[in-house]
């Protein structure tokens, strides 16, 4: 891999087709077999973007996924995905129920992962939303306790990473969102995640968004992962000085596109990220990304952005002479 390499968090947004596919099947209007030939064609254009663009690790998109937990549930035994549920004002979800003991029936992502990685030369990553995330998302009637039931997950999410690996997985991400909930639990996360991750021979990769990451910072090297992919340019940078001070001990992925703004940032805001991020970090511990998915934004949003992305990166290293 070149130095700076390129990538991205995970969603991308589905193309106006697929959403009123989506529709339709949710309605019994379509059948499952029409929405995942739909599903993969939004795929194949996603992977096709991204080889254009020239993003260096790419990505599925999650065109087949509603929401990141549920997708995962709706996929294990003794859980249950309810009706909608409202949440933050006008926004609906489908809440994961805990039923029962937990037990993946075979692989979850796996046929979705060796699809994508068949259209491409370039490495794709292995998504697994977190134990942790997936236990704080979810409504437990069952386990009666917060570790046993992160703990389970953990198990089962360390078979899928493994199953992953066996599929040619050389990069595997893990998504805990919820990292940050809170503070008294990080040891909690650490634990869990750690148990998905041993002995994995592939890349281990951390993601989270949305926290205070002043307050849980101490963690951030304590994490059993080989690099932290983090939302950076959505709070202006902040946290580069305490990186200053306490050097990370793991690559990082840096957020150099802010994902909740419709506004495409030009290359050369981006290169101004870039070239902070490399006054703190190796260039060889440094991978360059958006702040976190990129699917609520537009099409063209999300293209604009990756697009700035790269070129900003291409810029960078032909100034410093990296390879
Ligand atoms: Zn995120």
């Amino acid at each position: 891999m070149s130095t700076l390499p390129t990538s991205t968090v995970g969603s991308f947004p589905k193309p106006d087709y697929l959403l009123r596919a989506r529709a339709k099947a949710s309605k019994a209007e379509l059948s499952a077999e029409s929405l995942r030939g739909l599903e993969e064609e939004a795929t194949r254009e996603w992977i096709a973007f991204q080889e254009e663009a020239g993003i260096e690790v790419l990505v599925d998109g999650e065109q087949y996924r509603g929401d990141m937990a549920t997708y995962f549930a709706e996929n294990l035994e003794g859980m249950e995905v309810s009706g909608l549920v409202r949440s933050y004002g006008n926004r609906y979800y489908k809440k994961p129920i805990v039923r029962g003991d937990l037990r993946r029936l075979g692989p979850i992502s796996v046929d979705w992962f060796r699809f994508a990685q068949r259209l491409t030369d370039k490495p794709v990553k292995g998504m697994i939303t977190g134990p942790y995330t997936m236990m704080d998302w979810s409504f437990d009637e069952h386990y009666g306790s917060r570790e046993e039931l992160a703990m389970a997950f953990a198990k089962l999410l360390h078979d899928e990473a493994g199953d992953l690996e066996a599929a040619g997985a050389k990069i595997i991400q893990i998504d805990e969102p919820a990292l940050a909930t809170r503070h008294d639990e990080l040891p909690l996360v650490v634990k869990t995640v750690g148990v998905v991750s041993q002995g994995l021979r592939a890349k281990t990769i951390l993601h989270t968004c949305y926290g205070n990451y002043d307050e849980i910072y101490g963690y951030f090297n304590r994490l059993p992962v080989d690099q932290l992919l983090l939302e950076l340019s959505n709070s202006g940078l902040d946290l580069l000085e305490r990186f200053r001070r306490e050097p990370l001990k793991k690559e990082i992925s840096f957020g150099v596109i802010d994902v909740h703004s419709h506004v495409v940032e030009t290359p050369a805001v981006v290169r101004g990220r870039i070239e902070k991020a490399l006054t703190v970090f190796h260039p060889q511990r440094l991978w360059i990304s958006p702040d976190c998915g990129l699917k609520t934004r537009t099409v063209e949003e999300a293209q604009g952005k990756l697009r700035s992305m790269v070129a900003a990166t291409r810029a960078v290293k032909e100034s410093h002479g990296f390879r």
